[in-house]
């Protein structure tokens, strides 16, 4: 993607190195411990509960990056942020083009950067979470070692791989702003878990056309470079359901997914980038089975 010299969003709070202040107060493993006292704190003050937060895949592991990874993923951390940084302007600029087209006004949302752990409006998260959107706080949450995580763990590659992440979180704030997220939750409350489920399957596909819909308007905009899209729907089918479990568990679970199979995840994705508009994004308007 071009990218380079372009306007980066300054609604951006970068929280990066606040956990590691404090490990150097309390050095080595006594700064771990004193973090983890400080989240649980935070934690039961909060309620705990990080539920009601909508995250790019299932998976929850902690990351087992090795840690020359993790260093040279602190090197390159400066150079990540300006490219996330512009990637949440273009998410911007799209996204208040389509809503003044509607004739609505567009709520900006704020991107956190942060490492390790993070106080969200949702409740506590650590970087295992991976990114997350928190519709309480209109924040998109990502510890940038996620996109090395992206790169190793998930193999998906390339810039395009993190931009669409980053607007399938944003794609989260457009169903928050628009009231479908809300309504999802609540419809959510009164369900078997397995139907809960299977709203949630159609809120992230719906956030992947979002995103789709983003990558139509960069395209027109001409910052895309050869390789791009197939970047983006590598990385879709990469935080697939099915593909998660059978590489954590061998199997996957069909009733257990709350994201989305590879091959949904990708279609969808690339419904919105060809369509470009809200119109064909409707996932709760199709039968289960055929989505
Ligand atoms: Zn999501």
């Amino acid at each position: 993607m071009k990218w380079q010299d372009r306007r980066k969003s300054t609604n951006v709070e970068d929280r990066r190195g606040i956990p590691a202040k404090g490990a150097a107060i309390g050095g080595g493993v006594g700064g771990g411990i004193l973090i983890v006292i400080i989240i649980v704190i935070l934690t039961i003050c909060t309620g705990g509960d990080i539920g009601n937060l909508s995250d790019i895949s299932g998976n929850t592991q902690a990351s087992n990056l090795p840690a020359d990874t993790a260093m040279s993923a602190a090197i390159q951390d400066d150079e990540i942020a300006d490219f996330a940084k512009v990637i949440f302007a273009d998410i911007e600029d799209v996204w208040t083009e389509i809503f003044n087209a509607n004739g609505m006004e567009y709520v900006y949302p704020t991107l956190v950067l942060y490492t390790d752990y993070v106080q969200s409006g949702c409740g506590a998260a650590s970087s295992s979470t991976g990114p997350f959107y928190c519709p309480a706080d209109y924040k998109v949450y990502i510890d940038l070692i996620f996109f090395q995580e992206l790169q190793h763990e998930f193999n998906a590659p390339g810039d395009f791989a993190m931009a669409y992440v980053m607007a399938h979180e944003v794609g989260h704030h457009i169903q928050t702003i628009l009231g479908i997220m809300e309504d999802v939750q609540s419809l959510q409350s009164q369900m078997s878990q397995a139907e809960a489920n299977e709203y949630n399957v159609r809120l992230e596909l719906q956030a992947d056309y979002l995103a789709g819909v983003w990558a139509h308007y960069v395209n027109k905009y001409n910052y895309l470079e050869e390789g791009d899209i197939e970047e983006a729907l590598n990385a879709a089918s990469a935080v697939g359901d099915d593909r998660i479990q059978e590489e954590h568990m061998g199997y996957a679970v069909p009733d257990t997914f709350t994201h989305g199979t590879s091959e949904q995840r990708r279609r969808w994705f690339y419904k919105g980038f060809k369509s470009g508009t809200l119109e064909e994004g409707d996932t709760f308007a199709v039968d289960y089975g055929d989505l």
